[in-house]
């Protein structure tokens, strides 16, 4: 495959079960970060759209069927939805290489696992069930159940724009919402795509609105008051706007946001295998990923002999055009992403960490690349070890104790994932109780399932996605009280007449 094969397909914005332009007439195009080309344009969304989709989502949520169908007719619609992501997982895959930059052995995998919330999503549609009281007294019966929030605003970054849209709008639409959806303007294509697939899979007009735009439509659309709910997975920064927004609106909010992910590698661990999963943990999608384990917390009495092997390793990792299958580190997404990770490399450099690996953009005829970088004797209040940078950067810190390490572990804002490598179960346990993150993995590192809940702690966000606590997320709750027999006493005189 060469750059010349690659040619822009134009997209257009799903709105009430209709592909259209945006009113303005205006398009802005997406250029491949691998290899310069334009590869997308679509339609530039404003606020005017944004009143489009969000008045469509919400007559579709007052009046339309999708909120009142039974459990398994939504199921029906959401397994339909998997099978079609499959039939389409070439053209899905391809569009998350030229997008984002990734590569695609990668990005098929992502395909498949999105593939995976849906069908899962669906056997939520039909466990969606409340509670009981059957013993607060012989006159009283009560009963729990879970109704759709409304209408979800939903925005989504790059890294893995297919993959976490499916972590959101699949178990919304379980139980019974309505959406705008607006992805990143770096990686429209495959939500695009997705929004018709939901249509040809039968979902009805007006229930999943999909916006693209090149930044008009963020604002608007968190403003617009038919949301009830917004949903949004990206940077802390943006993510306290949201939640400053939602705050002022009253507006349910979940937010998955940064992290600054520790692993702690223990003398007494398998080291063969801690060394693979830091170096999977912190090139895996280029080290643009929030679960991104950039943080890497040694024992001091095996420090030396682990780094040397970690820069071994890293030193082998293939790093290049990611339509190749044999890449396993593709580009840097965007321009912004790169000068950050210079500038964090710069006061790593600046502060006095020591550069093991890489440390500078690689030279190549096209696109941007970034080598795989390493520094060790960080300290814990560097910026390198406290900030998210969002690429492909170890920060290698040690620690003497476990005690040392995990008050280093939460010595960040953050609390998004966290690891432990040792044999030793009683140091697993206690990490696993002590650090403050939403994921712990012990012995392993960033695999996650459909099942089990995602979300962080403290600046990594609000709320969690995936797992059956998603239809709490999802849903309000409402009581229902109900009197049983007649009313046995009056509030005013202290009994009532026994007509009934
Ligand atoms: P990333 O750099 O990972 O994309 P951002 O937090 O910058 O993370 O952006 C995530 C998403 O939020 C993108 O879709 C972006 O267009 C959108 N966005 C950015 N600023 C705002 C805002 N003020 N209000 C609503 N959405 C926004």
């Amino acid at each position: 495959m060469t750059s010349t094969d690659i040619g822009p397909v134009d997209r257009l914005m799903v709105i009430d079960g209709k592909d259209v332009e945006a009113v303005s007439g205006k398009r802005y195009e997406r250029t491949s970060p691998a290899h310069d080309v334009v590869v997308g344009t679509y339609p530039d969304a404003t606020a005017e759209d944004v009143d489009r989709a969000a008045t469509a989502a919400r007559r579709a949520f007052d009046e339309g069927p999708w909120p009142r169908m039974s459990g398994t007719e939504r199921s029906a619609v959401l397994l339909r939805v998997a099978e079609l992501i499959r039939r389409d997982a070439d053209d899905l895959a391809r569009t998350e290489v030229l997008e984002m930059g990734k590569p695609i052995s990668q990005a098929r995998d992502e395909v498949e696992a999105t593939a995976e919330l849906w069908a899962y999503s669906a056997t939520l549609a039909r466990h969606a069930y409340g509670d009981a009281h059957n013993m607060l007294g012989a006159d009283v019966l009560a009963v729990v159940i879970n109704e759709p929030v409304g209408v979800v605003a939903m925005i989504t970054p790059w890294n893995f724009p297919l993959l976490i849209i499916s972590q959101k709008l699949p178990f919304a639409l379980a139980v019974g919402c309505t959406a705008v959806v607006k992805p990143s303007e770096l990686t429209s294509g495959t939500t695009v795509h997705l929004g018709r697939l939901l249509v040809e899979a039968g979902v009805p007009d007006g229930v999943v609105n999909v916006l693209t735009s090149a930044g008009g439509a963020g604002r608007p659309l968190t403003n617009h008051p038919s949301i009830d709910m917004i949903s949004f997975t990206g940077s802390t920064e943006v993510g306290r706007i949201i939640a400053r927004t939602a705050g002022e609106q009253l507006k349910k909010v979940e937010l998955e946001l940064g992290g600054k992910n520790p692993q702690l590698v223990c003398a007494d661990a398998d080291l063969k295998a801690a060394m693979d999963g830091v170096v999977f943990g912190v090139y895996f999608n280029a080290g643009e990923c929030c679960n991104s384990g950039s943080r890497v917390l040694v024992e001091r009495s095996i420090a030396n002999d682990f780094q040397a092997a970690v820069v071994e390793h890293a030193r082998q990792v293939p790093v290049g055009d990611p339509l190749d299958p044999s890449t396993k580190v593709g580009a840097i997404t965007s321009q912004e992403q790169l000068d950050t990770i210079e500038r964090y490399v710069g006061e790593g450099r600046a502060a006095g960490a020591q550069l093991l690996l890489g440390g500078e953009r690689m030279a190549t005829p096209a696109g941007r690349f970034y080598h795989p970088t390493i520094f060790a004797g960080v300290s814990p209040d560097m910026s390198i070890a406290r900030e998210e940078i969002f690429g492909p950067v170890l920060s290698m810190l040690t620690f003497d104790s476990l005690d040392e390490a995990i008050r280093i572990a939460n010595s960040t804002a953050f609390g998004l994932s966290a690891g432990i490598w040792t044999r030793n179960i009683d140091s697993a346990l206690r990490a696993a109780r002590e650090i403050r993150a939403g994921t712990i993995w012990v012995n392993r590192w960033m695999d996650g399932y459909p099942e089990l809940p995602f979300g962080g702690f403290g600046e990594s966000g609000l709320g969690r996605e995936l797992g059956r606590n998603a239809i709490h997320e999802f849903t309000e709750t409402k009581t229902i009280q109900l009197q049983i027999g007649p009313r046995r006493s009056s509030w005013l005189s202290g009994h009532l007449s026994q007509e009934h």
